[in-house]
């Protein structure tokens, strides 16, 4: 069951409670609603000796979208190895997609802008070439964002529950496991976790296709290079992925018979162990690190065979529950519900906009914030009957200097002309949109430029 959370009047975290008595609770008047994603309930009275029981948080860091789950921890059993009765329920689960891509494109944009400058007979911009020097640690911004965003959320549920561990997938596969002499043949086949390091350490040799006809999004199998039969080994270096077809032609005959020298050559090379760990998961254990709690690391392959054994489907709440060795025997995950996260920015810090041609067409003041509102904020507005816009309308704002604001509501429509005096705030833009709202409207909003609305933009006219 997705919980809610539960904070005291000093905002203290407590246990998350079911939503029936989250109910019971805001209908005795007990507690407020604090905050409204994730849902987040403020007791009006203080419980300073208050023992909630440990959490631990999973990630599951991907490059489109991270799964996060929070789950139930036995605060008696020494670190990883949980075997307490209530331990392993899911008790929040969220999928926060990042904005790597909207991210990127809008450095594109911004480049292509100078340049032009620098080109053009127009206000001068100096050549830039020795300014180039990148501090230690650097990421792209894309991958810079994508972090920020997962530590920011580690970040807000250690304040709103008892977070007590983290459990995190730091690579793809384990080649510790998988050297382990007793991998065999059949082992793989049958389901052993170093089995599943062994193939997804495969799946990451061979780029996730056939090695013979590079054939992708079919079913793949793990096929010996020299053949069982003429007393080809097990190791990773005479093991390939072939699709079954391949597999079935090549019959008792080795890589080089079927004329494939190449795929002989490259099993040879064995993947650099760099390779596995990818520079992103890495800076995101060094910053969950610093955050002070127990870090653990799991793989690739431990998690899909903790998700197949528990027979659950593939989801990115739920990988994120099966990261790490300290997985739970038994998982409760009915009825869960993740919250879907979606990065959508705090707008942008361009002072100045420019056309589709780079010149310069508006500019912007240094307030954000008028007659209380801010671009990204969510919103009712109900204008009364008469007037143009006469209507209820929930969504996010988007906020002038003249008072006319703008609506864009969960479906993606756009009401524009709205008095502010007609809008009351939901909840504050955090820089994510949740749930249903449409993804990535506020993205689109600021990143056309074409429509003349960007964060704050004064009014015109
Ligand atoms: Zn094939």
């Amino acid at each position: 069951m997705s919980c809610v959370f539960v904070v005291d009047t000093e905002h203290r975290p407590l246990d998350p409670v079911h939503p029936g008595a989250a109910r019971r609770l805001l209908s005795r008047g007990q507690a407020a609603a604090w905050r409204r994603s994730p849902f987040t309930l403020i007791l009006k009275r203080a419980v300073p000796d208050a023992q909630p029981h440990p959490l631990r948080l999973k990630l599951d860091p991907g490059s489109r979208t991270t799964g996060l789950a929070l789950v139930t921890a036995s605060p008696a059993a020494p670190a990883g190895e949980e075997t307490a009765v209530d331990a392993g329920r899911v008790v929040w689960a969220g999928e926060l997609t990042h904005r790597g891509q909207a991210v990127h494109e809008k450095l594109v944009t911004r480049r292509a802008i100078r340049c032009g400058r620098r080109q053009r007979h127009t206000r001068y911009r100096p050549a830039r070439f020795a300014n180039r020097r990148r501090p230690e640690g650097w990421l792209p911004p894309s991958l810079e964002s994508r972090l920020a965003n997962t530590e920011t959320w580690v970040r807000r549920l250690c304040l709103l529950a008892n977070v007590t561990a983290i459990s995190q997938e730091l690579v793809k596969f384990d080649t510790q496991a998988m050297q382990h002499p007793e991998i065999s043949g059949a082992e793989y086949q049958q389901g052993a976790l170093a089995g599943y390091e062994l193939r997804e350490y495969l799946l990451e040799k061979w780029g996730r296709r056939c090695a013979y006809c590079h054939a992708t999004g079919v079913p793949l199998q793990v096929e010996h290079i020299v053949p069982k039969t003429r007393n080809g080994s097990d190791c990773a270096s005479n093991l390939t992925l072939a699709c079954a077809p391949c597999n079935q032609r090549k019959g008792t005959r080795t890589a080089e018979e079927f004329g494939h020298p190449e795929v002989q050559a490259q099993a040879q090379r064995p993947l650099r162990d760099a390779a596995a760990v990818n520079a992103s998961r890495w800076a995101l254990f060094q910053r969950l690190r610093a955050t002070g709690l127990p870090v653990e690391t799991g793989t690739g392959g431990r998690t899909k065979w903790n998700r197949t054994r528990r027979g659950l489907p593939k989801t990115h709440w739920l990988d994120a529950a099966c990261v790490g060795a300290s997985t739970p025997e038994h998982l409760a995950v009915e009825g869960v519900r993740p919250l879907l996260i979606t990065g959508a920015g705090h707008g942008m810090r361009q002072m100045c906009g420019t056309n589709m041609y780079g010149f310069p067409i508006r500019h912007r003041t240094r307030r954000k914030r008028f007659f209380g509102f801010q671009t990204g904020d969510l919103v009712r507005a109900v204008v009364p009957a008469g007037l143009k816009t006469t209507g209820t309308y929930v969504g996010r704002v988007l906020v002038r200097a003249s008072g006319r604001f703008d609506v864009v509501t969960a479906t993606g429509r756009r009401v524009a002309g709205i008095g502010h005096r007609y809008v009351r705030p939901l909840a504050r833009g955090d820089g994510y949109a949740y749930g249903d709202e449409t993804r990535g409207t506020r993205e689109t909003s600021g990143s056309t430029g074409g429509d003349g609305n960007g964060p704050g933009e004064p009014e015109r006219g």
